[in-house]
């Protein structure tokens, strides 16, 4: 099989090139189309309910050119629910359908639906100013962890759902003091919200509203779905629809832009939809006919073969224009060709305002893959090969600072590994200095970070490389030092910066590693911690502030690294280096100075000449500038120096 579906043969007979497969709704009539060449018929049923009772009605489908099969039927069709019955050789199988817009509890029955029916009010105004965002800045949140904490404020019934993001003004605990949730983070001065999945997932049941269950969501099952677990009520199809545009739509409100974790790399399992539809066709298989299992969790798709290639880049547009979503974060994108990569941002540049849409992912993959072997893996080594403006997460820089994600006590720069300095210039020019052995086009090209949802959070890895058993609830001034450290890099380098949600509030998980199924009461954002370290969100607003009132920090363009020169200060561990900025509009500073100071001892140094002030001593930061300098500064023991010449 695998054979004959790499064939050019059997791609140019099957390719199709319309637009229109799934169930394409009028008034009178939905048309449903679904290829599926290999099948020798296919029937059409439909069903009152997402998940209970027998089939209304059988319609066979007629064969058409390219594979196609097509049945038309006439009435209002809104509502209903659908599968296809897919004969294969004698063995027929049922399944929702790939393309379903919709679909029922659990996700085993798509649904026919008009999309004008789930518009929130309001909706044809949305928007968002994608082109604005000068000094982007990611923040990565997991929408069941944004609200689940009983202090968040949130009105019961809404946390962990989609409609926590629609309530605003809410503080800790509704007293009135501390502000949380969406007013929270629109203070935080990010760019973007990052969610983590939110297409239908396989992995929470969802006729079980009522069980505390929880998942990250890296188990797709209804890619042009969101996830049912999240909405009110998961048994109507247009509800959860509904409840993702409002919170798109608060998102925007609030002036920040929503990217999606997409993971077109592997489904749930291997009997999917795609494998019922299609045996053999949308999955990579060693030339024994075992599963390729790039992804380490059972399957990886085919992003070569045309009709794969087709579905993702249809789906991130289709994301894109009906959910009005302004980036995608790609899961295992090194399992995807670079070819499939550059097609999909072109794709979406030619949408209104699509050039701005931000694509990044995941330059790795899991697990060796059986990619045919004439394509190019979009793997950090051939960032070369991908369009400019698709980033790739920067494993270099995140293990440089603070040590390996895989290796709890193995420290970085920061805490302890000072042989880690020489690499942390590099670091600061995004890699664009050629030394990581592959070469960005340009600093837009980087995902500057320290976490992610994955591995510990950056509090639980500086505990581990400091203490022999740590106490991840103690407010621990070493740990607090370490942190604004971390920080302090990510955000005087060069590339997109981008953290985890909490981050910015010392965010602990109590040292689990692999959270992905822990219960939310350790997941969850913990807003009465938020408020107890205010200190350290004051800390990354400074941060962000600087970087917003310094645009060569967060230009894209390769050209920029010429104005950072680093400096020999003759003190060891140090890191000292001067940026010329480029005076944009909006600019505070006409240059800055900068020093990482990677020892436990108080330092002079003498600073270049110019007046200068004092933006961030390590601890405090005052993008107005702290106070004016002489001719030397005092460095404090670990500490990231930010120095201002206007
Ligand atoms: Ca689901």
């Amino acid at each position: 099989m695998k054979f004959l579906f790499d064939s050019k043969e059997f791609e140019e007979q099957y390719h199709y090139d319309g637009k229109d497969l799934g169930a394409v709704y009028e008034k009178d009539q939905t048309t449903f189309k679904v290829w599926a060449p290999t099948a020798k018929a296919v029937q059409l049923c439909t069903y009152p309910d997402g998940s209970n009772g027998t089939c209304l009605q059988e319609y066979s489908m007629e064969k058409q050119e390219q594979g196609v099969w097509c049945a038309c039927v006439d009435g209002d069709l809104e509502g209903t629910y659908y599968t296809y019955r897919i004969d294969i050789d004698g063995t027929i199988r049922e399944t929702q359908d790939i393309y379903g817009k919709a679909c029922g509890v659990n996700g085993n029955r798509s649904m026919v639906v008009d999309l004008e029916k789930t518009n929130p009010d309001g909706w044809d105004g949305d928007s968002f100013d994608r082109q604005g965002q000068t000094a982007p800045a990611i923040y990565e949140l997991h929408i069941k962890d944004f609200s689940s904490d009983p202090c968040s404020g949130i009105t019961k019934e809404h946390r962990g759902k989609y409609l926590a993001f629609t309530e605003a003004g809410t503080t800790l605990n509704g007293e009135g003091e501390f502000a949380t949730c969406l007013s929270y983070i629109k203070d935080l001065g990010i760019s973007h919200i990052h969610l983590l999945p939110t297409f239908d997932f396989a992995s929470v049941d969802e006729s079980k509203p009522l069980e505390n269950q929880f998942n990250w969501g890296y188990d797709p099952e209804n890619y042009n779905v969101p996830e049912g677990g999240y909405a009110t009520d998961a048994s109507d199809g247009h509800v959860r629809i509904k409840e993702f545009k409002q919170m798109v739509q608060a998102i925007h409100n609030a002036g920040m832009g929503v990217v999606m974790d997409v993971v077109y790399n592997h489904t749930y399992e291997g009997d999917s939809a795609f494998q019922r539809t299609v045996p053999g066709y949308y999955y990579r298989f060693w030339e024994d006919g075992t599963w390729s299992d790039g992804s380490a969790c059972g399957n990886d798709t085919a992003s070569e073969r045309y009709m794969f290639r087709k579905f993702m880049i249809e789906s991130v547009c289709y994301w894109a224009e009906e959910y009005h979503i302004d980036g995608f974060r790609f899961d295992l994108m090194g399992l995807h060709d670079v070819t499939t990569m550059n097609e999909i941002r072109k794709a979406l540049d030619s949408l209104p305002g699509g050039r701005d849409i931000l694509v990044y992912g995941e330059p790795w993959s899991g697990d060796r893959t059986a990619m045919r072997s004439d394509c190019v893996p979009a793997l950090k080594k051939n960032v070369d090969k991908l369009n400019e403006r698709i980033a790739i997460f920067n494993d270099d820089t995140r293990d440089a600072i603070k040590g390996s994600v895989f290796k709890e006590k193995e420290a970085g720069y920061i805490n302890g590994d000072n042989e880690l300095g020489a690499q942390i210039p590099s670091c600061v020019l995004a890699w664009c200095d050629g030394l990581g052995g592959y070469m960005p086009k340009c600093p837009g090209q980087t995902i500057t970070y320290v976490s992610a949802h994955d591995n510990f959070t950056l509090w639980d890895k500086l505990n581990y490389t400091l203490f022999e058993k740590p106490d991840f609830y103690k407010k621990e001034e070493e740990v607090l030092k370490l942190n604004r450290m971390a920080a302090g890099m990510v955000m005087t380098s060069l590339g997109i910066p981008f953290f985890q949600a909490g981050e910015e509030f010392g965010r602990t998980k109590n040292g689990d590693e692999n959270s992905f199924k822990t219960e939310s009461a350790i997941n969850q954002l913990d807003w009465t911690r938020a408020a107890e370290y205010r200190d350290l969100i004051e800390y990354y607003k400074g941060l962000l502030t600087i970087r917003k009132h310094f645009r060569a920090l967060t230009t894209k363009e390769r050209e920029i690294i010429e104005r950072f020169s680093f400096l020999d200060t003759n003190l060891q561990e140090t890191v000292a280096f001067r940026i010329q900025g480029i005076e944009a509009e909006g600019d505070w500073w006409k240059e800055l100075f900068v020093v990482y100071h990677n020892t436990d001892k108080k330092e002079e140094l003498e600073l270049p000449e110019g007046s200068w002030n004092l933006l961030c001593d390590g601890k405090n930061c005052v993008p107005e500038g702290l106070e004016a300098c002489g001719n030397t500064i005092i460095l404090n023991e670990k500490s990231v120096m930010i120095l201002g010449r206007k």
